[in-house]
């Protein structure tokens, strides 16, 4: 700890988290997967989050914390809808490490009248409803969970996907008020797995039988070799649309919002 607190010191009190962000981005690229955590958890003040859906990428980064002990909250948005393989690395990953994973579920009331209003599968109807359906399940929980947070860790890499081709060490979330960590902004897929192997982590069975990206049990499929990562994702859907929402800046979503009125009115007059 002594060589990264030289390397990325700890927040200094007068420092903006913009410039935070940029100090810990630039120091990440020499720093391994255990550092860079480390790194993060020493430098930034106030509580940590890492939400893990126990995916690959989530396995690999719960390692890396769960392993050092680090003071950083363990949290998963459970839905409702996850697949049984899923609760059952969560099981395991609690069993090998010995720790509490905790969960956070949908607003009780908020929930009852999404289903009472789409039925059981009514995501499937729209692009809309589906965006419904993933806010009550996982933004508005992830909203609670991140609730006096100063950092958010994700499992997101820059390779995943078109969307996520800007993602980087560390930066500043405006709209949530915290610094967003993603450890793994530079790896590939195989990189994370030669981890998890080398590491003998926990990893959850559908990843063997071509589950990539695991989400919500009706809304992940199996992908083909040689097709996107995240193709098995709301596939019914175009690949642009392909997001839940959990990683949207409301303020881009507003700032594009504008941008796409604006050229409609253009292309009107
Ligand atoms: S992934 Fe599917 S089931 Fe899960 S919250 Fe989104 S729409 Fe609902």
């Amino acid at each position: 700890m002594t060589a990264l607190a030289a390397i990325v010191p700890r927040h200094s009190g007068t420092e903006d988290s913009d410039a935070l962000a940029r100090r810990l981005s630039a120091a990440a690229a020499s720093l391994d997967l255990f550092e860079r955590v480390a790194a993060a958890r020493a430098a930034i003040d106030g509580p940590l989050v890492f939400t893990t859906s126990f995916g690959l990428e989530d396995q690999a980064i719960g390692h890396a914390i769960l392993s050092q002990n680090l003071e950083i909250d363990l949290v998963t948005l459970d839905t409702g809808r996850l697949f049984a393989e899923t609760h059952d690395v969560w099981a395991e990953t609690e069993r090998r490490y010995g720790k509490h994973i905790r969960a956070v579920a949908p607003e009780r009331t908020a929930l009852e009248s999404l289903v009472d209003a789409q039925g059981a599968n009514g995501f499937r109807a729209s692009v809309a409803a589906r965006q419904a359906c993933c806010h009550v399940r996982k933004v508005e929980p992830l909203n609670r969970a991140l609730a006096g947070a100063a950092g958010w860790v994700t499992g997101l890499r820059a390779d995943q996907s078109q969307h996520r081709a800007e993602v980087s060490f560390a930066e500043f979330d405006s709209a949530r008020g915290l610094i967003k960590i993603n450890p793994l902004y530079d790896w590939s897929r195989e990189r994370a797995v030669a981890f998890t192997r080398e590491h003998n982590v926990p990893v959850n069975t559908l990843h063997a039988q071509g589950f990539l990206s695991i989400g919500c049990a009706p809304c992940t499929r199996a992908v083909a070799p040689g097709e996107p990562e995240r193709a098995g994702r709301w596939w019914w859907e175009d690949e642009g649309k392909t997001e839940c929402g959990l990683h949207a800046n409301p303020l881009h979503l507003a700032a594009r919002k504008v941008l796409e009125e604006s050229a409609l009115e253009s292309a009107k007059s």
